[in-house]
């Protein structure tokens, strides 16, 4: 697949300037526009926009404010942190079709609570933790649906396996048969420059297409999350399943992006 779009640029200008969303059409509004991006990008790489899915992020947003959302119809959420998202879990009860997504970094001191509650989990990155969490997964009678991190720019504050411990590991992941593998996830390169950040997508179509070739029969390599609300549309053209937005759904977060992505700079 050519590159589909080289001039897309990245929308990183607008980080942080995202206006919050504050009422349920403010939500339809903003998923209605999120989605429109995502089939232009879709058509511009011949893509069908049905096989890309839109996970919408919602770390450090408050209860009503994602309750708005699932009025909208949001019903799968991203959360980077595990008890900031088993918190909101709890205390959306209710909402019994509401399901989490945990995309950050987790401690293997941890996995007994994503075990509990998440439909599925982002950053699967090492076999203590594939062990740990699906030892917990065992005891509570539940299945998770998993994508390996990987570290698609070489950046050592990322997290993620390098790009070439990844056949070993997913080799080893089929003893652990409460892990159901989807695919690779990754956060690329925290650049305005769109040809660097599209290399990482790139990198990310080409080894999980090489990683299909020889994956064990039980190890799905179908999906490929990547892309943010600063360059999903580049990941999309690049071969995206699923795009993770936070921003562009709920607005500028408070919070600076250096507490979930340690060692951040800034886009210049
Ligand atoms: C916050 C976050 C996102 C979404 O980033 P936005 O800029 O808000 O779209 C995607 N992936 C991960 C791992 C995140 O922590």
């Amino acid at each position: 697949m050519p590159p589909a779009s080289p001039e897309t640029a990245t929308r990183h200008d607008q980080h942080g300037r995202y206006p919050r969303a504050e009422t349920v059409e403010d939500f339809a509004h903003n998923l209605a526009v999120v989605r429109q991006r995502m089939a232009a990008a879709c058509l511009r790489a011949g893509r069908d926009p049905a096989q890309v899915r839109l996970l919408p992020v919602s770390k450090t947003i408050d209860e009503a404010h994602i309750r708005l959302a699932y009025q909208a119809g949001c019903r799968l959420l991203g959360e980077n942190k595990v008890q900031e998202a088993h918190h909101k879990w709890e205390a959306m009860q209710d909402l019994g079709d509401l399901h989490w997504s945990v995309i950050g970094h987790l401690q293997t001191n941890k996995a007994k609570l994503v075990a509990r509650f998440a439909s599925e989990f982002q950053a699967l990155d090492s076999l203590r933790l594939a062990e740990t969490l699906d030892r917990r997964l065992q005891h509570e009678g539940r299945s998770l649906d998993v994508f390996v991190q990987v570290n698609s720019s070489d950046e050592d504050s990322k997290f993620g396996l390098p790009p070439s411990e990844v056949a070993g590991f997913i080799q080893a992941l089929p003893q652990f048969t409460a892990l159901r593998v989807r695919g690779l996830m990754t956060l690329a390169l925290f650049s305005a420059e769109a040809e660097r950040v599209r290399a990482c997508f790139v990198r990310m179509r080409e080894l999980r297409d090489r990683l299909r070739q020889d994956a064990p029969a039980s190890v799905a390599l179908d999906e490929l999350s990547m892309g943010m609300s600063g360059d999903f549309e580049i990941a999309i053209e690049e071969g995206a399943t699923v795009v993770r937005v936070g921003q562009a759904i709920f607005g500028a977060r408070a919070v600076p992006d250096s507490h979930y992505w340690p060692g951040l700079v800034s886009a210049g």
